[in-house]
């Protein structure tokens, strides 16, 4: 194959290790910097003056100077069907999913539909930078096309499935435990590890499956190789109540997931607010991940998730928006109420561990660290250009920075979507500003 390398000037800023082991020190910054694709992974990063006069004679050189470039956000936990929902008022979990994330489901059943939310929600996350999502669709199978097909349009890399649920929601979303396997079966074995796309088992949550569901679940995840497993678990007090009451078997809400074979490094948890010392040393043992929902989790009043002491014990994390119950596509609006959330448990998240939890640590928590997560040569050239300047608050309080850290935790804390300059799948431009 003929070889098409682009080298892209900019601020460069990745980590090459994690700062919640050796701080500051894991995030490197290449101040007129540069970065080289070629044929859409990454070939080098470096200061602008090692670059030979043949690399600059024989690429193609894109001019970012003045902007910074970091590697995509990686967003662990979102809903694409709740899209038209987000930003709907006083409700708390249960009655929130009654109220308004079941009817705007339902409309998934039109294939039409799916497909224009889709388009709208693929846009949306690249608008913010986000590159790979783990996203949940409905429990019809057309929403999962719609979603792989509009990713595959920009060959993002993405997960989603198809939800299932089998009980304690409305009959026009209701699989059965047989159907929500087969239809499950055929879209891995049509989807998963096509292109760049993955398939993630999806049970919503415990209360809205049946046991034989939830068994079902299990053999989906373990005998399909590389596939992953999302849901929810201990989110609301009321939902851990109702799951109490529905298997009343349980030692805990984790512990339903667990008897079925639903743990382990490629599953996915939103929420874990309510888990005890017991559940922090299960999701530990067998590498399950917990996704930190900070805007979700304070819309719906649902509690404050301290990921210090999740890490503290061991536990594999992911920051994620949770939209349509969170309240903003942006992962830096998600890592600024990351930050406060944090503050409320009586800790502090550092702007390099913050950084790192929307780059490599998300990539390493979904285990995708071997293709995205930073600019390591061969991996895939997911990027994205910030503009520190797109605000007069912004531009102002990073003139006044006297640190890398100070600047980026200045963009993460006051920066949104108008900061996204342009963002690159595979070094293909798929959004610009
Ligand atoms: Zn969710």
């Amino acid at each position: 194959m003929k070889q098409q390398s682009t080298i892209y000037f900019a601020t460069v800023v990745h980590c090459t290790g994690d700062p919640w082991a050796s701080g500051t020190s894991a995030v490197e910054v290449l101040k007129d910097g540069y970065l080289k694709v070629t044929n859409g992974l990454v070939d080098s990063v470096g200061a602008e003056s090692d670059l030979t006069a043949d690399e600059l004679q024989h690429c193609t050189q894109v001019d970012h100077r003045g902007y910074t470039i970091t590697p995509g956000f990686i967003d662990g936990h979102l809903h694409y069907p709740q899209t038209s929902v987000i930003a709907s008022y006083g409700t708390q979990l249960l009655e929130w999913l009654e109220k308004y994330t079941f009817p705007a489901e339902a409309k998934f059943s039109d294939e039409a539909h799916a497909k224009v939310v889709a388009e709208f929600f693929i846009k949306e996350l690249l608008r913010n930078g986000t590159t790979t999502g783990f996203v949940f669709a409905t429990v019809h199978r057309q929403s999962v096309d719609a979603i792989f097909n509009a990713a595959k349009n920009v060959n993002m890399r993405l997960g989603s499935g198809k939800v299932m649920m089998d009980r304690n929601c409305p009959e026009n979303l209701c699989d059965t435990a047989a159907t929500g396997y087969e239809e499950s079966q055929e879209l891995i074995d049509k989807w998963h590890g096509k292109d760049r796309l993955m398939y993630v088992v999806t049970p919503r949550f415990a209360p809205t499956s049946t046991e034989a569901q939830l068994e079902f679940s299990g053999k989906l995840f373990n005998d399909n190789d590389g596939v992953y497993l999302q849901s929810h678990v201990a989110e609301n007090k009321a939902e851990m109540q109702w799951v109490a009451e529905l298997f009343p078997w349980s030692r805990s809400y984790l512990d339903v997931y667990d008897r079925y074979g639903l743990l382990g490094q490629r599953a996915v948890y939103g929420h874990c607010i309510y888990l005890d010392d017991g559940d922090l040393k299960r999701m530990s043992d067998t590498g399950t991940v917990a996704a930190f929902c900070p805007t979700s989790n304070l819309f719906l009043g649902s509690g404050l998730f301290d990921i210090v002491s999740a890490r503290d014990h061991n536990v594999r994390t992911v920051m994620a928006s949770d939209v349509g119950g969170g309240t903003s596509f942006s992962m830096l609006r998600t890592a600024d109420e990351a930050y406060k959330v944090t503050q409320m448990a009586g800790n502090t998240i550092t702007p390099a561990q913050l950084f790192y939890e929307l780059t490599l640590g998300g990539a390493q928590a979904l285990s995708i660290d071997n293709m995205v997560g930073d600019f390591v040569p061969g991996k895939e050239a997911d990027f994205v250009v910030h503009d520190l300047h797109a605000t007069e608050v912004l531009s102002q309080r990073v003139e006044h920075a006297v640190t890398i850290e100070e600047e980026l935790f200045a963009l993460i804390i006051l920066g949104d979507d108008r900061c996204t300059v342009a963002t690159y799948l595979m070094g293909e431009k798929v959004y610009p500003r």
